[in-house]
């Protein structure tokens, strides 16, 4: 490991402060390292100077072949319940934390990276990662970011020219990650699977530090932690919901303690309406289908509770007993956000349509579900109608009459087209968009990857000339498999 001139500074907090969850661990050689994309925008913002990453000594860091003095990189130890069985020993098999930063505006953030070989937690994993499911990553994250949900954000995908071992040969490639931190709920479950008291309390201040300032001044500060997150996921998820978002894999060590979406293996966003939607080829039993994510959000933040326990009380029946009656909140928290964000959407703001609503909504979702009706086009359609023109949005549904008579009372409640449209986006990543830019990258060929991400970095206005990224996969793209393990 050679040493970087001093562009970027590098803490090693975690490892500090929790070094009994980090593994000092360096990033494998890169035999040919070849910048995929570099996400211009977020480096000036993070303080970063584009050209220097995009010189050779800049994409050694962006693959962790060089860091800068005093930078520890560690792979992270965590738990988790994977599809509801608990697993005690994940941890970063193919990442590592190369270390934290101050941005220009004070904000700490974890630079980091998938892909970078094989660490102590790799058990049967190659610790390697293929260019199309980085990018998958970098293109889903920053259209999250551009929708305005929290996340986690890509910085870079770099090619390794490493050959990586899938079902076929795949070019390999390193993603360079930043976040608010990657404290998962299984960071706490391996804490607490530790039996030690210490760690778990060094830990839960450490979140508090960096995620939930205002909970260390509560009269109960880890209760106040354990609350800081329901609201930060119930927040989230009602967002992913709003926009049609399917995580895929929210297992509990892909749930972020900040409340950023973390990990995009098997994600993917909805078409047709339908809450049964699954995507990924290994959730038989659709745990983690559309409609179930506001539940699963909720049963693994019970897990975290339990891991909180031993903060939250001696006495361990008063201890589930607070843990209860927090996560009661969740529900309510959800179902608020879901709600003034579904009124948002139908572009009611007025008090008379907080009433009316629900049921007008209930009503709205069984017709986009029996119809089938494309989720994300449905709504910019329907501001055209709060504008006069009635005839797109009819178009979509089976049964036109039935959804005159919901238009009519929608109408009456005097819906903002301009509102709907600042809310409701126009160009999400497709499916068979995201497939096709994939497929043509890890062939070499950038410009459809290139055209998407300009597409999705602005979603709401539209624009001439875009139109494929608005409409939804042709009939013989068929029904769409996403794949983990990638
Ligand atoms: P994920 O499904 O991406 O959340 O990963 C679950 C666990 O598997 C984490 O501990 C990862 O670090 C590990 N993992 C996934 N892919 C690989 C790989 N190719 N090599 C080593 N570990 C991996
Ligand atoms: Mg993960």
């Amino acid at each position: 490991m050679t040493v970087a001139p001093p562009t970027v500074t590098l803490d090693n907090r975690f490892a500090r402060e929790l070094a009994e969850m980090a593994v000092p661990w360096q990033a494998a050689e890169t035999p040919d390292p070849r910048l995929l994309v570099l996400n211009e925008p977020l480096a000036v913002e993070l303080g970063l100077d584009p050209a220097w990453l995009r010189s050779p000594e800049g994409l050694r860091l962006l693959v962790g072949t060089v860091v800068p003095a005093g930078a520890a990189p560690v792979a992270q130890a965590y738990a988790g319940h994977q599809f509801g069985g608990f697993a005690p020993r994940l941890g970063d098999g193919r990442a590592l934390l190369l270390g934290e930063f101050l941005d220009p505006d004070g904000r700490l953030r974890d630079l980091h990276l998938k892909g970078s070989g094989r660490t102590p937690f790799a058990r049967g994993g190659d610790g390697l990662a293929a260019v199309g499911p980085m990018l998958r990553e970098y293109v889903i994250s920053e259209a999250m970011h551009a929708l305005n949900i929290p996340t986690t954000r890509s910085l870079a995908v770099v090619a390794t020219g490493r050959p990586v071992r899938r079902e076929t040969m795949l070019p390999g490639a390193v993603l360079t990650r930043v976040a608010s931190s990657h404290l998962r709920v299984g960071s706490f479950q391996y804490a607490r699977a530790t039996g030690d008291p210490d760690l778990l309390r060094r830990l839960a201040d450490h979140a508090i530090t960096r995620h939930h300032p205002g909970a260390a001044d509560a009269e109960h500060p880890y209760l106040a932690l354990f609350e800081a997150v329901i609201a930060a996921q119930a927040s989230l998820v009602a967002q992913w919901m709003l926009v049609g978002f399917v995580h895929g894999v929210m297992n509990t060590d892909n749930m972020t303690i900040s409340g950023e979406t973390i990990d995009y293996g098997p994600c993917a966003f909805l078409e047709a309406f339908d809450p049964a939607t699954v995507y990924s080829s290994i959730d038989e039993g659709g745990r983690y289908a559309y409609g179930n994510q506001p539940v699963v959000a909720e049963w693994n933040l019970a897990r975290l509770a339990e891991a909180l326990l031993p903060l939250l009380h001696d006495d361990q029946e008063k201890a589930v007993a607070l843990a209860v009656e927090s996560l009661g909140g969740f529900r309510r928290q959800y179902s608020d956000a879901w709600s003034a964000g579904m009124r948002a959407k139908l572009g009611l703001s007025s008090g008379l349509a907080e009433e009316i609503a629900p049921s007008l909504v209930d009503e709205l979702l069984t017709l986009l579900q029996e119809s089938r009706v494309d989720y994300t086009s449905f709504f910019r359609a329907l501001a055209r109608a709060a504008r006069g023109d009635a005839d797109p949005v009819r178009g979509l549904l089976l049964d036109p009459a039935t959804f005159d008579a919901w238009m009519k009372r929608w109408r009456a409640l005097g819906p903002d087209a301009d509102l709907m449209d600042r809310v409701n986006p126009i160009y999400i990543p497709r499916n068979h968009v995201v497939e096709e830019a994939l497929a043509a990258a890890t062939g070499g060929d950038l410009d459809p990857l290139d055209r998407l991400l300009d597409a999705v970095a602005s979603p709401y206005v539209q624009r001439p000339g875009l139109e494929r990224y608005a409409a939804p996969a042709p009939e013989d793209f068929g029904a769409y498999r996403t794949f983990c393990g990638t």
